[in-house]
Parts: C-alpha cells; structure tokens; sequence
C-alpha cells in the first residue's frame, strides 16, 4: 500500500454543536461540511488542515459504534480512526489482504463527501482503527 497522505483523522464527540467551536478554534478554519452518513449511523462536521481534513463524529443513535467508542471512553470523545488516502481502495485492500490484515470491509462503500472507503480492524493495525480512502472520481 502507497497512501499519498493521511486524509483526516476521524475524532469521535458526544455532540457536534458544542465542539465545533472548539475544532474552528484548533484549525483556524471554518467547519466546511456538516453531514449524516446514515448507514454508519453518525453525523460528521469536516475541517482542513492543509491537505488533511478532522473529521468529527457525532452518534446518531445509542447504536452507533461511536456512540458505543464513547460509551468505552468513559463518556467522552477521542481519536476513533486515522485514514489514509490511496488511488485505489479496492486494490489497497487486496494488498492487506494478501498481507495477513484482518478487513472490516471486505470491498470499498461510500462513506462522507463521496469517498469509497474500508476500514482495516484494529486487531491486526497496531490498535488504530484503520481507514483506507479513494476520492471520487
Ligand atoms: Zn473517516
């Protein structure tokens, strides 16, 4: 695998509307992009910094794997994924099959702002939930 450059970091926040402040503060920069990815049952707020965007994540439902992340973080929010930009997910996760990874997603989907995206599982990435992304065409 190649990624040309981490593409966001996904930080899991009990609520959108009080930290966005915050993270407007941390990046300098306005929150572009406010979004629910319902199949992942979140709701998003983006922010740039330079070519790597944070990406907050609020739970939509008390079923939401954020909302389940928080649950084990005491309550509070924390760094949930680091994704890595690559030209070809598909491609990206044969290599970390063939290379012994354990796949949550086992082809790409679409995730926020139309990326195909795949998460690689923590058990076999050090610990950090993995995303691999490919922008849209
Ligand atoms: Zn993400």
């Amino acid at each position: 695998m190649k990624p040309s450059h981490i593409e966001h970091l996904g930080i899991a926040v009990t609520s959108l509307e009080s930290t966005i402040p915050f993270f407007e503060f941390l990046t300098g920069s306005k929150c572009y992009s406010i979004e629910e990815v319902a199949d992942q049952k979140v709701k998003t707020a983006f922010f740039k910094v330079g070519q790597t965007k944070i990406e907050l994540l609020e739970p939509t439902c008390p079923e939401s794997t954020i909302a389940k992340f928080i649950e084990k973080n005491g309550g509070r929010g924390g760094v949930h994924h680091v994704a890595f930009n690559v030209d070809n997910v598909a491609e990206a996760l044969k290599e970390c099959e063939a290379a012994g990874l354990q796949l949550i997603d086992k082809a790409p989907r679409k995730g926020a702002e139309d990326l195909m995206i795949a998460f690689l599982h923590p058990k076999s990435t050090c610990g950090v939930l993995t995303e691999i992304c490919e922008q849209p065409k």
